[in-house]
């Protein structure tokens, strides 16, 4: 629980979910970026790997090429050697053709290139046959006199021949002195063919994957081995045959699919899983976000709701830690005892809002509340003071505070000022009495009449005794002893008047609230002179009965006389309406049998044999100003179970059979205290 909590203020919510959305944003290019970046690094990777394959392989081939070159010399030179009769050169030439597939003609020249001999190769048509040799002489001298220069071997630059079926062979003339004892005796030439150059040293698998081709300087293009399925890319290298007379330029195609590859090895395919792993990561993370962003703006919506009741509610709520510190207010908590929240969160005991006088008590009842004692669940009434002193009675209702773990860490007040419903009682308390004593005003008036009839006989005795005396008087000699007798007589009936005029004055003037405990038998003594005005005047036979050892009564000793009064005047009067031949009146006093933990109640009753109560007026009986009588006020009975109510005991009527009514009421006695 916290102070009342502040919201959010919309623009700085609308400023945070743009920098949110700007910051995803960011996160998503710098991942994209990543990703793009990882990826051209893999491919690049690969194509360097398929580049540097190219290049090994192209070094092989030219490596294998001179290698074959170098063999193939040594073999022109074995043919020289030991000055061959024609015959025996022309079986080895034969031979040595058989053997080697990229020669296409051996000659054997003299001193001055005049040819001597000559063997063509038996895996072609003769390729001279058509154009003849003079078109390659210039390239025959080119390199004889290049290997004359060098004392060694050397190559002519490759020339074109073309050949009967259309096509042509890329030729290269190699050319070997023969040299005796530093004396030149001829020349051997070899002539290669470029095409079967190639397709001879280079292996099949290598031209099926690549192409290898002899190529000039600038990239012309002189014989080519394998045909590679052709593709989107093509990996190149080249690698330069530098032969004594003659440089050439191996180059290497390799051509990738054009297809491209997805997952072309490991690497890339280990980026791409991690990369669509780390899309996934993201793509939860967002979801998870949204979804967080969702249930804040609900907990916001929430939160909002509760303030706006909280700050709506007139009932004061204050919220208290287990040690007693206060640790919420709300503002009508605040309204009502006029602190702000500032003076009141934080606070121990005692808190600023209990009157001094009153803080040992509320600082012992706090304490049982924090030794884990629930309060009552309807509440409790206490008073608080207010910030200018005013003192305020309040009702607490409590109740412990239990957090999301179901832990208890506090206790909920909800308080309520209710000065107001006690002045609404004050107001009905000082009403009702205001009501009571109009109708006992108006039983004094009704008793008015009775009170001339009663008084009358003392008057009239006493006027007689006066006039009596008077006469005496005039006598010469009057008796002393008649005198002082009609004084007595006059004293008495004075005081008999007296009595009957300080009954009624007692009855009125009582006016004694608190309760008290009173013998029965005192409260029908205190009304009986006044009910037996009325009985005398209207020939009731007035009965009472009371059991010895009855316990006191506690009650409101005036009120209840009052009750008596009413009912047996009632009695009374319904006798006298009903013009009954016998009229009788019981009053009657009982204890009932011990309820309830040993209190016991005392049950009074009125019974007459009046003409009872009619159907249509017993719904009404107890309703103000309800009468059937043409002077009545209609109160008295409203009034009674009113006073019976206060008492908690209850008053209620019923037949007295077999003709007549009883009104019952009861009162508590005081316990175990007999009378
Ligand atoms: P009031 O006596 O001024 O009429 P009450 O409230 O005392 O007012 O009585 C209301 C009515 O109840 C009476 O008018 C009468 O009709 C009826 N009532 C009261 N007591 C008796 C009784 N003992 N027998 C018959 N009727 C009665």
């Amino acid at each position: 629980m916290t102070a009342v909590p502040v919201p959010v203020p919309p623009g700085l919510r609308r400023l945070s979910s743009w920098r949110r959305w700007s910051l995803w944003a960011l996160l998503g290019v710098i991942v994209a970026a990543l990703l793009v970046t990882l990826v051209y690094l893999a491919a690049r990777y690969e194509a360097s790997v398929a580049q540097a394959n190219v290049e090994r392989d192209a070094a092989d081939a030219l490596s294998d090429i001179r290698s074959a070159l170098t063999r193939n010399v040594q073999e022109l030179q074995a043919l020289q050697s030991g000055r061959p009769d024609p015959e025996r050169w022309q079986a080895d030439a034969e031979r040595l053709l058989r053997g080697h597939r990229d020669w296409v003609r051996v000659e054997r020249r003299g001193p001055s290139l005049e040819l001597v001999a000559q063997a063509d190769t038996p895996f072609r048509a003769p390729v001279f046959a058509r154009f003849g040799r003079a078109n390659s002489l210039p390239e025959i001298q080119q390199a004889c006199a290049t290997a004359r220069r060098i004392s060694g071997h050397a190559y002519a630059r490759s020339h074109f021949v073309p050949q009967p079926d259309g096509l042509g062979l890329e030729l290269m003339e190699l050319c070997l002195p023969h040299v005796e004892a530093g004396r030149l005796l001829g020349f051997v030439v070899a002539t290669y063919s470029l095409t079967d150059l190639l397709s001879t040293h280079i292996g099949p698998q290598m031209g099926r994957s690549q192409e290898i081709s002899f190529t000039e300087a600038d990239g012309t293009r002189l014989a080519m081995h394998g045909l590679a399925r052709r593709g989107a890319r093509v990996f190149t290298a080249q690698q330069l045959l530098d032969l004594p007379g003659n440089t050439m330029v191996l180059r290497m195609d390799s051509w990738r699919r054009s297809e491209p590859d997805l997952f072309p090895n490991v690497l890339t395919a280990l980026v791409t899983v991690m990369s669509i792993a780390l899309v996934t990561v993201l793509f939860m993370l967002g979801h998870d976000t949204r979804r967080r962003l969702r249930v804040e703006q609900d907990l916001a919506d929430a939160l909002a709701f509760r303030k706006a009741m909280e700050d709506s509610l007139v009932t004061g709520l204050r919220a208290r830690d287990l040690q007693g510190r206060t640790t919420y207010v709300n503002p009508a908590f605040c309204e009502m005892v006029g602190f702000s929240p500032e003076e009141l969160l934080g606070q121990g005991s005692p808190a600023p809002y209990w009157p001094p006088e009153r803080a040992d008590e509320y600082r012992k009842r706090q304490e049982v509340r924090l030794a884990g004692n629930a309060p009552p669940r309807e509440g409790f009434e206490t008073v608080f003071m207010r910030k200018d002193g005013a003192r305020i009675p309040v009702l607490i209702i409590e109740a412990p505070l239990i957090n999301a773990q179901r832990l208890q860490t506090g206790w909920m007040s909800a308080v309520l000022d209710i000065s107001e419903q006690r002045r609404v009682e004050e107001l009905s308390r000082a009403s009702q009495e205001r009501l009571q004593a109009t109708a006992r005003l108006a039983t004094v008036g009704e008793m008015a009449s009775l009170l001339s009839h009663e008084l009358n006989q003392p008057l009239a005795a006493i006027a007689s005794y006066a006039s009596g005396s008077m006469n005496l008087l005039q006598q010469d000699a009057p008796p002393a002893i008649d005198l002082q007798l009609a004084m007595a007589r006059i004293a008495e009936q004075a005081d008999r008047a007296g009595r009957v005029i300080k009954s009624v004055h007692d009855f009125v003037r009582r006016r004694d609230q608190a309760r008290e405990a009173v013998a029965p038998r005192a409260l029908l003594d205190a009304v009986f002179p006044l009910v037996n005005l009325q009985a005398r005047k209207l020939r009731v036979r007035v009965e009472i009965r009371l059991a010895d050892d009855l316990p006191l009564v506690l009650c409101d000793r005036t009120m209840v006389e009052q009750v008596l009064l009413n009912l047996a005047r009632n009695a009374m009067q319904a006798m006298d309406e009903a013009r009954v031949a016998d009229p009788e009146m019981v009053l009657q006093v009982r204890a009932t049998p011990p309820i309830e933990g040993g209190r016991r109640w005392l049950a009074f009753s009125v019974a007459d044999v009046g003409p009872g109560i009619a159907e249509d007026v017993k719904a009404q009986l107890f309703t103000p100003f309800f009468t059937t009588k043409a002077e009545g006020m209609g109160l008295g009975l409203s009034l009674c179970r009113t006073v019976v109510e206060q008492h908690g005991g209850s008053l209620v009527f019923e037949p007295n059979l077999p003709q007549g009514t009883i009104f019952r009421f009861t009162l508590p006695a005081q316990p175990d205290v007999p009378a």
